[in-house]
């Protein structure tokens, strides 16, 4: 197929804008009169130190980060910021996780190995279809942060608020971030893994209140140190250089589109296209709850696993990719990130109705 016949939904590694991509096959020999492709260059050299810093900048501004915050670029996905989180916030104390999906839950799993740590909320009873209140948050007096994760990808759920807590707020925003102003003020720690929303895979973006770092454990290895990263401006070893350079030619691409607020402009639009299809269907089910449903990720089903997989099939074969659930629960699920054209969404539409029309009986 021709990538312009293509519309793609994978959840994530997940669609790049088309001008990123096309700049950085523009420039993948040759970049910037260097004679050297970005890949081959020295992080130490004054050509990638132009592209971190930049980067960087471009990111500060992009979401307004306070001069309180530090952005850091690092490695191991959001999943090792599962580990990360705790070792460098948790001390002797406890920590506060709302369970609201796989990754939250995994999380929380992984951060009971470093001490103490209450499920302030869970969905999981639920199925993960929804997003607790600020009313059913259990908090700990004294909590050492609150852990939640913003857009649960699996699940096709947003939390719609800013939980309310004495504690910091560290939060998971993996598969939201960039689609919407933040106040990051409001938060002790922000993660991202890149490959949802912002770059290929191997960059984790954080985003961390500077006066939460140092207070690692004894044994945390010294790469998964946040003061670590702080003091080297992330360069302690070699940063995955080549994903911080895309994710500058997305913030570049995202200036343009308006920024984050010309994001959010439009991803209710789009999300809303699809969930109205979903809600006047009697072939498709909604998975999330009504109040708690994700922009970025949607998800619903048939009720018959195998018409959920012709689904998938079919649109593949009409090039719409990647519309299989997540393998954990099945489904149907189409991711709509920022670079997911209005076009794509359109056509996905389109087809759901068709095969509406073709398969219910
Ligand atoms: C994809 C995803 C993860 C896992 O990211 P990796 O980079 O693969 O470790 C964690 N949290 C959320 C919300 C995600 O969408």
């Amino acid at each position: 197929m021709k990538r312009e016949e293509v519309f793609n939904f994978s959840a994530g590694p997940s669609v790049l804008p088309q001008e990123a991509l096309e700049r950085a096959a523009a420039e993948i020999l040759n970049y910037n009169g260097s004679g050297m492709s970005v890949m081959e260059m020295s992080h130490r050299s004054a050509f990638f130190q132009e592209i971190f810093d930049a980067t960087k900048a471009k990111l500060k501004a992009a979401l307004a980060v306070p001069d309180t915050h530090e952005i850091l670029f690092l490695q191991g996905g959001a999943s090792l910021q599962f580990s990360m989180v705790p070792l460098n916030l948790l001390e002797a104390g406890t920590a506060d996780y709302a369970v609201t999906g796989n990754f939250a839950n995994i999380a929380m799993k992984e951060a009971k190995k470093y001490g103490n740590i209450h499920v302030a909320a869970s969905s999981q009873e639920d199925n993960f279809s929804y997003i607790p209140r600020q009313e059913q948050l259990d908090l700990t007096p004294g909590a050492k942060y609150f852990y939640y994760c913003a857009n649960n990808t699996i699940y096709g759920t947003a939390w719609d608020y800013i939980p309310q807590t004495e504690a910091p707020l560290v939060c998971d925003m993996s598969s939201e971030i960039l689609s919407r102003p933040v106040d990051v003020s409001k938060y002790g720690l922000i993660l991202a893994g890149a490959q949802k929303n912002m770059a290929p895979a191997g960059v984790t973006v954080v985003i961390m209140d500077k006066a939460l770092a140092g207070h690692e454990m004894p044994i945390t290895p010294l790469m998964l140190s946040y003061k670590t990263m702080i003091d080297k401006d992330s360069m302690y070893n070699t940063p995955p250089c080549w994903c911080i350079y895309m994710l500058g030619l997305t913030l570049d691409w995202l200036e343009k589109q308006g920024g984050v607020a010309g994001m959010e402009a439009i991803k209710h639009e789009k999300a809303q296209m699809i969930y109205d299809i979903i809600d006047n269907s009697k072939l498709y089910k909604p998975c999330a709850r009504v109040d708690s449903r994700s922009d970025m990720n949607i998800t619903f089903r048939t009720g018959d696993a195998d018409l959920d997989a012709q689904f998938a099939k079919e649109g593949q074969a009409r090039g719409l990719m990647n519309l299989k659930g997540h393998r954990s629960v099945g489904g149907i699920r189409a991711s709509l990130y920022n670079a997911q054209p209005m076009e794509g969404v359109k056509a996905l539409a389109d087809y759901m109705k068709e095969f509406e029309v073709k398969h219910h009986v």
